[in-house]
């Protein structure tokens, strides 16, 4: 899709800091953190939304979210990951391209999605 922010990033169009990348996926450092660390983990090809996946799409999403969310965390010296995805315009989606949040969180910090 050759309007959308994160296609863009995937094919390194606009520039994004790297976390993780496979064959399907793709993660890199949220602009606006709510946390240092906040990272996004998103399929490389365009869904809007987790039901618009194809079940193998949806396989190694998950796949990637498991080896990235604990790697934040350590990275980060993290007490636990918040991992969401607002799935959809009413829940807050504001970028049309599937996505997982990874925030790092620590004890007592208040913040999170
Ligand atoms: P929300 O902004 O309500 O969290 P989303 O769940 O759609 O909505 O999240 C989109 C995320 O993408 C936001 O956290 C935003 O900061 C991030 N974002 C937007 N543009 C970029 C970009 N070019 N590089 C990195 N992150 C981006």
């Amino acid at each position: 899709m050759e309007d959308c922010i994160f296609c863009q990033i995937v094919a390194g169009d606009i520039p994004s800091r790297t976390v993780y990348e496979d064959e399907h996926a793709f993660a890199f450092l949220d602009v606006n953190p709510l946390a240092p660390g906040h990272t996004l983990v998103i399929p490389k090809s365009h869904h809007e939304t987790l039901g618009e996946l194809p079940d193998e799409g949806s396989a190694a999403l998950a796949a990637a979210v498991h080896e990235v969310a604990p790697a934040v965390e350590a990275a980060m010296d993290a007490d636990a990951t918040t991992v969401a995805c607002n799935n959809g315009e009413a829940a807050g989606q504001e970028v049309p391209h599937v996505h997982y949040h990874v925030v790092p969180r620590y004890e007592g910090d208040g913040y999170g999605p």
